[in-house]
């Protein structure tokens, strides 16, 4: 039987990780929201700084939404930490700080999707709601022979209901754990060891020889290229850094003055010109990168300016010591610039 081999896998081969060793609803969420944009190895780290910072949902819903950007910097997905902090607030506001213990409470939590609501109800009290990655799909796809593009919402709900039909009531929380390790150890994207599985007689894609076709995967998005270029002005050890307040990727991060084009080609000199900005000496290319988002392909160039003076901040900018850099909550990329600006 399908859920009793799973069980008996998952008993032997789980790895010990320190969420799996709590039923505690808020710790699992702070998990899963993490490993959604990092591998587990990584993801370590950063489950135990987030949760020696902010122990509980209260503690969090209390923070800053700066010190949560702030801890969450290089995890990158910076709207997952923002909402993560609007929900806390409201667990706080609406169900007196406690979790809440049915699905429909948890999915209406803001930024919590079917995927992860259904892992926190499962993991934390049991419930019977298949959570369904990336791993699990591929896992019944390989394993159920199905040849749909596993990247649209219709399969996902055919694998959910199939999972639904494998679970066994009493262990929901285990069998979606044990569904997602087999995908994550077992089921690998790349060369499966099917010849040590234990679902190997049954499988379809071991009995048909097509673990490399199956998922089927089929992107339906569009990656759209960006054009950033930071200006970083330099003078007598000091910069001046701004706010992300548009509704746009790295909301609420602190970045150097940024001037986004439509192409690679940008006209530095013409820039500072018009802006009747004075450079002591020609200005440089610090750092070239290249940063891929799940929808968008940014080019992002950092130009070092020497002025005579500092150009005078707007609104949502402020001069800030080099040395100071390292306390603002930025992006992976810009945390890179300023690491090479005050090493
Ligand atoms: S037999 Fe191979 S393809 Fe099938 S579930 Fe096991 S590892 Fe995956």
């Amino acid at each position: 039987m399908f859920s009793k081999i799973l069980l008996d896998w998952f008993d032997e081969h789980r790895r010990d990780l320190p969420w799996r060793n709590t039923d505690d609803p808020y710790k699992i969420w702070v998990s899963e929201v993490i490993l959604q944009q990092t591998r587990v190895v990584q993801g370590l780290s950063y489950y135990h700084n987030f949760i020696a910072n902010f122990p509980t949902v209260t503690a969090l819903a209390e923070a800053d939404e700066s010190q949560v950007l702030k801890v969450w910097q290089g995890l990158g997905y910076y709207s997952r930490a923002r909402n993560m902090h609007a929900a806390a607030q409201s667990v706080v506001r609406d169900h007196g700080g406690t979790f809440p213990s049915d699905y429909d409470s948890i999915r209406r939590l803001k930024g919590v999707g079917d995927y992860t609501a259904a892992a926190i109800a499962s993991f934390a009290f049991n419930l019977p709601y298949p959570a369904v990655d990336g791993n699990v799909l591929r896992f019944t796809a390989r394993y159920k022979g199905l040849f749909d593009n596993i990247a649209t919402a219709a399969t996902r709900k055919k694998v959910e209901a199939i999972c639904h039909e494998w679970m066994p009531a009493e262990h929901a929380g285990t069998f979606n754990q044990a569904m997602m390790e087999m995908g994550a150890i077992q089921c690998v994207p790349t060369n499966p060891n099917c010849e040590q599985c234990p679902f190997a007689p049954t499988c379809y894609a071991a009995l048909h020889h097509c673990t490399d076709t199956l998922p089927v995967k089929e992107k339906t998005t569009k990656v759209k290229d960006r054009y950033f270029h930071y200006l970083i002005y330099l003078k007598d050890n000091q910069s001046i850094i701004q706010k992300r307040t548009d509704n746009d990727i790295w909301k609420g991060l602190y970045e150097f003055p940024l001037v986004e084009t439509e192409s690679d080609r940008f006209d530095l000199d013409q820039f500072l010109q018009e802006n009747r900005i004075r450079s002591l000496a020609a200005p440089q290319i610090a750092l070239q990168k290249n940063h891929l988002l799940s929808h968008q392909r940014l080019h992002l160039t950092f130009h070092l300016i020497r002025p005579e003076k500092l150009p005078k901040p707007t609104e949502n900018q402020q001069v800030a010591g080099v040395d100071e850099l390292p306390e603002f909550a930025v992006s992976k990329v810009t945390a890179e610039m300023v690491a090479l600006l005050v090493r």
